[in-house]
């Protein structure tokens, strides 16, 4: 009697926006590397992030073509980390892939996955090893945020990561227990924990379509994940009242004993101006990173869904608030 095991499937969620030129190709280089892994099910779940171009024809035309791609099309753009965790809670896989359309996630690191998860990893995630095609501004402000987050946050994420990983089941369960609304991805990956295998990659520069970061937009990202990890900011601000008013208690005993010792004097405008200035701008400062706190406590308070689609081929679609299964989220189970 012929015995037939059923195959792990592998689910390939990848965000799009404004990918027209790109996909189709991004498609058929990934299912090369495909086809070297016969024993897996591979399924993509391609999401387009409400891209003002042809992508979504692209994807209905891709779907059209090849059983094994879902879609989910939003309802406008909702940004890439918004379209990924669209994307993870429709997966169903017993592996997870997440990547880039653009194909600078190279899909030939694919096997080097799949090995480190039969060497017992729960997952595997690239770090760039080098930064071609990548601007000095962009790759500086990167360094200074690794730097900077790894050292007053609780998650510790290389030089270099990127949201290029396999992960287990249970780890994508794991994020999807995370509900908070901004969802800063890559922190989230790091928070989570489990057994990570790290792979350097030669980074590649995009060959179609152009990147959708702004500087202004990666500055944003980087206080999004500062302040979604830390409340270090706040803790330094008190500190540098503290500071500041110790310093001032010190001057005013100078000024008292200069009054009594030499009697009335008044001279000091300069001092009382840069003074004047400078605890307005530090109080200014201060005021700005409670309300970046405040700002997202509201967001939050509001409870509004991560992500509305508004077309999509998946059967037994989850929107952002339906319940999930957890079940599979409870600890593997040990002899
Ligand atoms: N992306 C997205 N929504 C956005 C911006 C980007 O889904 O609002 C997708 C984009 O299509 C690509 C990935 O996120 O697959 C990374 O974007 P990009 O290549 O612009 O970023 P970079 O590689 O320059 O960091
Ligand atoms: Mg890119």
């Amino acid at each position: 009697m012929e015995v037939r095991f059923k195959k792990p499937t592998i689910d390939l969620v990848v965000p799009c926006y404004n990918e027209e030129d790109g996909l189709t190709h991004f498609v058929e280089e990934t299912n090369k590397i495909i086809s070297t892994l016969p024993g897996y099910d591979f399924n993509y779940i391609l999401i387009n992030d409400g891209s003002k171009d042809k992508t979504y024809l692209v994807i209905k035309n891709l779907a059209s073509t090849y059983s094994n791609i879902k879609y989910i099309s939003l309802s406008r753009n909702f940004g890439k980390e918004a379209a990924m965790y669209a994307g993870l809670r429709n997966t169903t896989g017993d592996y997870v892939i997440v990547m880039d359309s653009d194909l600078q996630h190279p899909p030939s690191l694919f096997p080097q996955f799949l090995e480190a998860m039969q060497e017992g990893y729960d997952c595997c995630q690239c770090m760039r090893s080098s930064r071609v095609g990548e601007s000095k501004i962009h790759s500086a402000f990167s360094r200074t945020f690794y730097r900077l987050s790894n050292k007053i946050t609780d998650v510790k994420m290389p030089h270099g990561a990127v949201d290029y990983r396999i992960m287990r089941r249970q780890v994508v369960d794991s994020i999807l227990e995370l509900c908070e609304v901004q969802r800063f991805t890559k922190g989230i990956f790091s928070w989570v924990g489990f057994n990570t295998k790290w792979i350097p990659y030669e980074n590649v520069a995009r060959e179609i379509g152009a990147t959708k970061w702004s500087f202004w937009g990666l500055f944003k990202y980087a206080i999004d994940g500062i302040t979604a990890f830390s409340v270090a900011p706040l803790r330094f601000i008190a500190f540098l009242g503290f500071t500041i008013s110790s310093l001032a208690f010190l001057y005013m005993l100078v000024v008292i004993i200069q009054t009594l010792i030499f009697g009335k004097d008044l001279p000091g405008y300069a001092t009382t101006i840069s003074i004047s200035l400078f605890i307005g701008g530090i109080t200014e400062f201060s005021i700005g990173i409670l309300g970046e706190y405040i700002g997202r406590i509201y967001m939050e308070a509001k409870d509004r869904p991560v992500y509305i689609c508004s077309k999509t081929n998946i059967e037994d679609f989850k929107t952002a608030k339906a319940p999930l299964n957890t079940q599979e989220a409870t600890p593997a189970k040990e002899d």
